[in-house]
C-alpha cells in the first residue's frame, strides 16, 4: 500500500519524476514561463522602433515590470575602474548599428525608448520637477550622444508647447518708458 502511494506521487509530482527520470519535463500550458516574461534581448540598432510604440511601451505592464516604475536611469549604474567615476561618460553606445559596450547606457540597451519630442514621458524623466533643468549625464550615465539627443528632444518640445515651463518674471521699470 505505501509503494502505491508513493508510486502515484511520483507521477503527480513533476520534481519527483525529474529525480528519477532523464525525459525533460514539459512545462504545462496554463503557467505561464518565466522566460516568456523577459524580451529577448539583443545587440542589433539597425532597426528603427516608430515613437509611437516607445509611447506605447512606457504604459504597458512590460515596462513597469521592467523598471518597477522608476524613471529608466535609476537602476543604471556605470562601469568604471576605481571607486571615482571619470568626469565625462562615453562618447557612444552604439557603433556601425551594433551596442559596442558590455555596459550600454539607460537610452542605448533598450531600443524600445525612443527619444523624440512627442515622447514627454520620456523627456520628463529626464527633467528635474523643481528646477526643470535637464539632469547631468553624472547623475543619469546617458552616454553623450544620447545626451545631446535628448537636449535636441526637449528643446523641440519646449518649442512645440508639449512641455511647460516657467518664465522668469521679469520686473520693468515704467518710469524709463514714458
Ligand atoms: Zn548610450
Amino acid at each position: 500500500m505505501l509503494s502505491s502511494y508513493f508510486r502515484s506521487n511520483l507521477i503527480a509530482n513533476p520534481i519527483l519524476r525529474r529525480a528519477f527520470s532523464t525525459t525533460p519535463i514539459k512545462p504545462s500550458e496554463s503557467a505561464p514561463t518565466i522566460s516568456a516574461v523577459f524580451r529577448n534581448i539583443t545587440k542589433d540598432r539597425t532597426k528603427e522602433v516608430p515613437v509611437e510604440t516607445s509611447v506605447e511601451y512606457l504604459k504597458s505592464d512590460a515596462y513597469k515590470q521592467t523598471y518597477g516604475g522608476k524613471p529608466v536611469w535609476v537602476l543604471y549604474r556605470r562601469n568604471h575602474k576605481g571607486s571615482i567615476p571619470p568626469r565625462r561618460t562615453r562618447r557612444t553606445c552604439i557603433r556601425q548599428g551594433q551596442i559596442s559596450t558590455g555596459n550600454p547606457c539607460p537610452i542605448c540597451r533598450d531600443e524600445y525608448l525612443v527619444l523624440n519630442e512627442t515622447n514627454i514621458e520620456l523627456l520628463n524623466q529626464f527633467i528635474c520637477p523643481h528646477t526643470q533643468v535637464v539632469l547631468d549625464t553624472s547623475k543619469t550615465g546617458l552616454c553623450r550622444k544620447s545626451h545631446q539627443q535628448l537636449l535636441v528632444a526637449i528643446d523641440r518640445a519646449r518649442d512645440k508647447g508639449l512641455i511647460t515651463f516657467d518664465v522668469p518674471f521679469r520686473k520693468y521699470n515704467y518710469s524709463e518708458y514714458k
